[in-house]
């Protein structure tokens, strides 16, 4: 089973840390969507080429097969999750969220199809914004992020969670909303983990042709 090649694009949006380290080991993922069209503008926005806020993540995912680009060092703090950023890796995934039907057309903006979601089932919030229609996500998407997480599993030799956005700031995220399929996740978590877990951490080669480790 081989893992999927990861670009190296680093963000300039980071802070220097030394991690894992006993103080503050990786005690999670956080999960987002971009709220962007394409994969080449969220990659401008997360490299601080578009301008605007500076922020970044660890990883970015996009929809096809084989987008996948790490921005910054996993021993370093990236920019994602406002409070949580110390403790977390980011991991953000191309999707545009939300949309609204108007006058019984489905809103269409940037041109994704978006499908109603239920609002059944997602534990977060009542509301998803004024939200009916969310862009799905991507097989590929869900097994680029599971692949990261378990790579992280088997990194840091203990549990870790993984978070939406949306948990950890309520008041101000629905991101990645609930269009993304926790449980998927999880299965496809536990797939990969059980793969990578038959290999010595040293032979880890998560993703790619980027150091991992560093
Ligand atoms: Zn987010």
């Amino acid at each position: 089973m081989t893992t999927f090649p990861v670009e190296w694009r680093p963000s300039p949006n980071y802070r220097r840390a030394r991690r894992p380290n006993i103080r503050r080991p990786i005690k999670g993922v956080v999960l987002h969507y971009t709220a962007t069209e394409d994969w080449d503008l969220a990659l401008a926005l997360l490299t601080g080429q578009a301008g605007g806020r500076k922020v970044s993540a660890h990883y970015l995912v996009g929809r096809d097969p084989g987008e996948i680009a790490q921005l910054v060092h996993l021993k370093d703090v990236a920019w994602h999750a406002k409070g949580a950023n110390a403790l977390s890796v980011g991991i953000e995934m191309v999707n545009v969220g939300g949309g609204k039907e108007v006058r019984g057309r489905t809103c269409q903006r940037y041109g994704r199809r978006w499908v109603p979601i239920s609002m059944q089932g997602t534990p977060h919030k009542e509301q998803w914004g004024p939200y009916d229609l969310w862009e799905p996500f991507t097989r590929w998407q869900y097994d680029a992020v599971a692949q990261i997480m378990a790579a992280i599993r088997v990194r840091e030799g203990s549990p870790i969670a993984a978070w939406r956005h949306s948990e950890l700031d309520p008041e101000r995220k629905l991101d990645p909303g609930p269009a993304f399929d926790m449980k998927l996740a999880r299965d496809r978590f536990n797939y990969w983990r059980v793969i990578m877990e038959g290999r010595r951490p040293e032979d880890l080669d998560p993703l790619t042709s980027i150091e991992f480790y560093k």
